[in-house]
């Protein structure tokens, strides 16, 4: 060992993270020395002169990097959670270094000449489900990424990736700097009226730190959002509606339509060359729902379904507007306001009134009993667990027989070194090893209202439902039991990822749950049932329009993937084509979704966004499941367990839920709990 190994926490081994020893200095020179170790296990593979075999080759391949996947994880989660401008800078050098890591790994012919060896024989092996699965994603891995073409169309699928990275950034940024280019300054305290004092207030600052007199909004969501619901003045909302929905569809340098063509074809071209149909076929084969058309029967008949109820739903939403305001033709500026003042009325629901009795303490206290409930799992404090931050909390996860589970991590507040949002992740992965189940450490990070001097931390009802889905999510990860770690835990097809997380929501909703822990902070009164009544109701609010919003989001990425783009000209006009079934509002001809849709263009969305529907049918169906036989149903809870929860990516996602669910998912659930039929 040399002195630098000796001296560097990450190049020891370790169990749990050992932070407190982590010096940021660590990072970059420990990590350096993890992926020269790592491409020498690589290298040791394809030197093997034995023949390669599933053993040899495919496993061993999947052990290389143990090492420097731990040290990743607690690096690039601590730049989430906790970091600073050092570890940005740290993160800045590194990640071009593991992207080149990543790159020359998938693009290593000879390595990939033995898992071809191995994938081609692979009717001649005797492989378990698991160790199929397993060759068949370390195999597709390389040939999706072209490690099957000829040379000439090898450099061809390199061209398009460079550029597609490129446009992708350029979409991006020009989203951004629209974004950021427009404000809008009101003078006059008489034109804030109907917000809420939090929003003006941050108005307020916005424009002290331009050193303008007055108020200024923005078109990022904190800004946008709550003008667009809460102000009186329909004028205002207009404008910043319209400015919205103009993003990057505007006569400037900013403009997306090109971009959006060239993203578009591109895609298609780079599917083609590998022998797909389009870019959705090549996406959805390592999916769920498998094919566009799957995608479009599950998405119309949503469709038609909710299509009904959104109708009614807007023309009440009109009739509400003229009675409160004369408002003869509800527009997309009016949706959010009335939709809002049409809640209030119906259900005068507000956080205020819930949030005594959620204190966070008795949340988690009831998330836990839930778990024993279901899984029997226990969860006991251990302070002994190294942590990042004196606000986490650290947990030894037992089953009931006393037997280690996992190690879990809450980290609850929100502080200027973590990002917005919440999340489940992983510092360790769950393994069996020579025979030795190897159990997982997961976290879950949140921003929940901190705790003041007076009042403990009080979450309002979406900071709990929030917590029970990370908490879906944590569970999938603890009770992981597969013999790869590539296939264990949440490492499942992205259209099935969200269905443990989703499911553990609707608990929240139930009478038997809440009783287990929604006492009143002060007086230890157990929530009023007309309050749990009146949530559910508000939970199925716009419902219908909702889901045509979502579906029709789902379509038009449908559209722009799942055909050959090539003859589109006008990106407005195709846009309008595809939103042809779904439009509620008047069309606003300076206003286009593609060119400001990142999700699918800059993000990792395109050809699935349905998947968010996807999962919520998946939910709904699965908790429909339990409602029937008793939320709390041990039967139920041990089949969820043995057939989605441990099993991974291990087996195809449809049949796991059928063994769970005795057949395969119905769009009823979801259409009964939305209100839909
Ligand atoms: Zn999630």
């Amino acid at each position: 060992m040399n002195k630098q190994t000796m001296q560097n926490p990450l190049l020891q081994s370790f169990d749990t993270a050992p932070f407190s020893g982590i010096k940021n200095e660590h990072f970059l020179p420990g990590i350096i020395q993890l992926i020269a170790d790592t491409k020498d296990e690589v290298a040791a593979i394809v030197d093997n002169l034995e023949a390669p075999t599933f053993e040899n080759t495919v496993v061993t391949l999947e052990n290389t990097g143990t090492r420097l996947d731990r040290a990743t994880s607690i690096f690039f989660n601590l730049n989430s959670a906790e970091t600073n401008d050092e570890i940005q800078q740290i993160a800045q050098d590194l990640s071009p270094l593991l992207s080149d890591f990543q790159n020359d790994l998938l693009l290593n012919e000879a390595l990939f000449a033995r898992v071809k060896t191995v994938f081609d024989t692979r009717k001649t092996l005797t492989l378990n489900p698991e160790q199929s699965m397993l060759l068949e994603k370390q195999y597709k891995g390389f040939s999706r990424n072209g490690a099957n073409l000829s040379e000439d169309k090898k450099t061809e699928l390199r061209k398009i990736d460079t550029k597609l990275a490129k446009l992708k950034l350029t979409f991006g940024e020009n989203v951004l700097a629209e974004t950021n280019a427009f404000e809008m300054l009101i003078t006059d305290e008489a034109e804030l009226a109907g917000l809420p004092d939090g929003a003006k207030e941050a108005a307020a600052q916005t424009a002290k730190e331009n050193d303008k007199e007055g108020w200024m909004f923005s078109l990022q969501y904190p800004s946008y959002i709550p003008f667009m619901t809460y102000a009186s003045s329909r004028e205002l909302r207009k404008k910043l509606s319209l400015a919205f929905g103009a993003r990057a569809f505007q006569d400037n340098k900013y403009n997306n339509e090109q971009h959006v063509l060239d993203i578009a074809n591109l895609r298609h071209k780079r599917a083609q060359l590998l022998g797909y149909e389009s870019h959705a076929h090549f996406v959805l084969e390592e999916r769920m729902a498998e094919t566009p058309q799957k995608v479009y029967d599950f998405s119309n008949e949503l469709l038609e379904k909710a299509k009904p109820a959104a109708r009614k739903e807007f023309n009440e939403l009109e009739a509400f507007a003229k009675e409160l305001d004369g408002i003869d033709q509800l527009q997309k500026w009016d949706s959010a306001y009335y939709a809002e003042k049409l809640k209030q009325k119906l259900f005068s629901l507000d956080d205020e009134q819930l949030k005594p009795y959620f204190k966070l303490e008795n949340v988690i206290e009831g998330v836990f009993t839930v778990a024993d409930k279901l899984f029997g799992l226990q969860f006991e404090a251990d302070d002994s667990i190294d942590s990042y931050h004196k606000e986490v909390k650290t947990y030894r996860v037992t089953d009931a027989e006393g037997v280690l589970v996992a190690i879990f991590y809450a980290d609850f507040h929100p502080r200027a070194g973590k990002r917005g949002g919440a999340w489940m992740t992983s510092y360790k992965p769950q393994q069996i090893n020579d025979g030795v189940n190897d159990r997982p450490h997961v976290s879950i990070v949140c921003n929940f209202t901190k705790p003041t001097a007076s009042k403990p931390s009080l979450l309002t009802f979406n900071e709990v439902t929030t917590l029970f889905h990370e908490f879906g999510h944590a569970l999938h990860g603890m009770l992981a039991n597969t013999t790869y770690s590539g296939l264990s835990g949440t490492n499942v097809y992205w259209d099935f990822v969200e269905l443990p997380s989703q499911v553990l929501e609707n608990w929240c909703y139930e009478k038997e749950t809440l009783q287990l822990f929604a006492h009143h902070y002060e007086t230890g009164a157990l929530i009023p049932m007309e309050l749990i009544a009146k949530i559910k109701e508000s939970a199925a609010f716009h419902e219908g329009m909702q889901t045509l919003r979502q579906l029709s989001f789902g379509l038009l990425d449908m559209s722009w993937h799942g055909a050959d783009p090539s003859e589109i000209k006008s990106v407005k006009a195709f846009e309008k084509e595809a939103f042809k079934n779904t439009s509620l509002y008047p069309a606003v001809p300076s206003n286009c979704m593609s060119t400001a849709f990142s999700h699918i263009f800059q993000g990792g969305y395109s050809a699935g966004y349905y998947s968010y529907k996807w999962a919520e049918v998946l939910d709904a169906d699965a908790f429909a499941y339990f409602k029937a036989e008793g939320i709390f149903n041990k039967k139920i809870a041990t089949k969820f367990k043995d057939y989605v929860l441990s099993q991974g990516g291990t087996q195809d996602p449809m049949e796991l839920y059928v063994k769970f669910r005795g057949q395969k998912p119905n769009p009823d659930a979801l259409l009964k709990r939305a209100g839909l039929i």
